[in-house]
């Protein structure tokens, strides 16, 4: 398995590294090797040789560093996109495959592979969160801290919010789902706390995986689920 982990320099909040790891490893467990590409500032990559392309979170002036960078790799990324590779991308990453994201006076201009488009709002969204996606029997839980309101524009969420407050704290969606794109605010890091969600990235990319004992990792996804849920 071939995994491009883009800019693992400026987009790195919250841990967003381990979601590589957490990926690498579950690979590593079956037997599968796995190779990680970083990709840096000014590389050139063809995306078609890749299984997985992850994007991490950054922040505004970080975000708009990689805009500038991504732009030269957008026709590759579609590509790969429409002939259905395997995207996920957190926060920062997610808005840049929209159309814009836009911070008051001043805009950053996204790849324009998705239709949503993101909006600084009056405050921040912080917070433990949980969303329950149709494809996963299981909630999927993490930790978001946006600034930006993202809009789908017609697309479809990776899931509904439990809890928490999602694309823009308002319509109950949460991320996207586009092919096998998967965008979402949750840090976390995301994989680790989610092997459910983990291994069903990694099948999208035609990973043939042997079941594992998750004991563990679901007790902390239930704990995160058990312990920030509003008390109604
Ligand atoms: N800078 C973006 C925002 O505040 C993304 C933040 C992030 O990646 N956590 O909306």
């Amino acid at each position: 398995m071939k995994i491009a982990h883009l800019y693992p320099e400026l987009l790195n909040l919250y841990g967003d590294r381990g979601n590589i790891l957490a990926m690498t490893k579950r690979l590593e467990w079956r037997g599968i090797d796995a190779e990680v590409v970083r990709v840096l500032d000014g590389d050139n990559v063809l995306f078609s040789d890749f299984d997985i392309v992850f994007l991490g979170g950054g922040s505004d002036r970080e975000q708009e560093i990689v805009a500038q960078n991504l732009s030269r790799l957008r026709d590759s990324l579609s590509e790969y996109v429409e002939q259905n590779g395997v995207v996920l991308a957190i926060c920062g990453g997610y808005q840049l495959l929209g159309e814009y994201y836009q911070m008051g006076d001043e805009q950053i201009e996204g790849l324009g592979i998705l239709k949503v488009t993101t909006e600084r709002g009056e405050r921040r969204m912080i917070g433990n969160a949980a969303i329950k996606a149709d494809f996963l029997d299981r909630p999927i839980v993490g930790f978001e801290n946006h600034g930006g309101a993202t809009r789908l524009n017609g697309h479809t969420p990776l899931g509904k919010v439990i809890f928490g407050h999602g694309n823009n704290g308002t319509d109950g969606a949460e991320g996207v789902r586009y092919k096998n794109v998967f965008g979402t605010y949750l840090h976390g890091p995301l994989l680790p706390k989610n092997p459910h969600f983990c291994d069903y990235i990694l099948e999208c990319a035609n990973a043939e995986l042997t079941p594992l004992d998750d004991a563990v990792e679901l007790r902390a996804n239930d704990y995160v689920q058990a312990r920030y849920k509003p008390q109604k």
